[in-house]
């Protein structure tokens, strides 16, 4: 998955090895599924075929499955089909340019992830959700094996499982985006804590900052007024693909959207920190009591449902 994985377990020795070699090979086993670039996996022939195989792996079933309803529930500002548009852009082989308006709208034709059995240029990148899930499936054989406390950190993808072994909190540094020191801490337990920012992966040209994570509306890098979304909850994958949907919404909308979505309880409960690019630091009323601010923000607000927010 093109990133460093770090699993921590407390278990005696013996048994922590087989735990770790337990994961060690479900994550292979995910890469060898999902990677964009091994011509052998199921990901790679859907891209250079034309068709959607009738008999899909029960991971990739299961991934499109939430995808598409990640894709509806974000009005397709979460979309794995945007491929085409990011590898016209370089972001795959780290030979950028920006292409022109014509080749981004011809591309844009073949990016709607609902007509995925149907369009048969649809190209997929599950570089969004794909550690979430993986570190979803890690946690599985965690709790299998009993094992009641561990870190993964799954390239930046943080899932804390249980609490320290001393009965403490673990603790989460969230990234300064300006000076990648830490803007704040998070106590957590039993939480996985993702983020997505601008500032890890960009290009540069005429002075224009070209980031990885794309506005399916325009096809183009987005243009959104956050450096980075930090989402806390239960699952991996949830975290992994609303970090990535909420900064395209950018502050206003994100706020927005989950206060719909946690009125409807149509999605599991999540929260949220967003820093913005004026350096404001917003988060949702679940974390007040375990969020330390370290940074000299401009701004700390809390945002609640009741739709009332309080500043600080
Ligand atoms: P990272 O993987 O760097 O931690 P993200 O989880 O935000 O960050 O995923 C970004 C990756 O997802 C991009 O590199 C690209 O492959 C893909 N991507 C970019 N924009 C979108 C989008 N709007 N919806 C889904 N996937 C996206
Ligand atoms: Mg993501």
């Amino acid at each position: 998955m093109n990133t460093f994985m770090t699993v921590s377990l407390y278990a005696p020795s013996k048994k922590g090895e087989t735990v770790c070699r337990q994961i060690q090979s479900r994550v292979d086993e995910l890469e060898q599924i999902l990677s964009t670039t091994l011509p052998s996996s199921d990901v790679y022939f859907i891209n250079h075929n034309s068709e959607i195989p009738s008999s899909l792996k029960p991971d990739l079933v299961s991934l499109l499955d939430f995808c598409g309803q990640m894709y509806e529930k974000t009005d397709g500002l979460f979309n794995p089909a945007l491929y085409p548009v990011i590898r016209e852009w370089g972001f795959t082989t780290g030979e950028y340019k920006v292409p022109s308006d014509e080749r981004i709208r011809g591309l844009l034709l073949h990016t709607d992830f609902s007509k995925l059995y149907e369009d048969e240029k649809i190209e997929l990148d599950f570089g969004a959700v794909g550690k979430g899930y993986a570190a979803d499936q890690a946690l599985l054989i965690l709790e299998e094996n009993g094992i009641k406390s561990a870190l993964l950190d799954f390239g930046g993808n943080i899932q804390a499982i249980g609490k320290k072994p001393d009965g403490s909190l673990w603790k989460v540094g969230i990234k300064n985006p300006w000076n990648g020191e830490v803007a704040c801490a998070l106590s957590v337990e039993s939480k996985a804590v993702v983020t997505s920012g601008g500032y890890e992966r960009f290009f540069e040209e005429d002075g224009t900052r070209y980031i990885h994570i794309f506005d399916p509306a325009t096809g183009r890098p987005s243009q959104s007024d956050l450096e980075s979304v930090t989402i806390v909850c239960e699952s991996g994958k949830y975290a992994d693909a609303l970090s990535t949907a909420l900064f395209v919404m950018g502050k206003d909308k994100s706020v927005s959207w989950w206060k719909n979505q946690m009125t409807e309880k149509s999605i599991p409960a999540f929260d949220f920190i967003l820093i913005t690019k004026s350096a404001e630091l917003i988060y949702s009323s679940g974390l007040e009591k375990v969020i330390e601010p370290i940074y000299q923000f401009e701004s700390v607000k809390s945002v609640s449902l009741n739709l009332n927010s309080a500043s600080k």
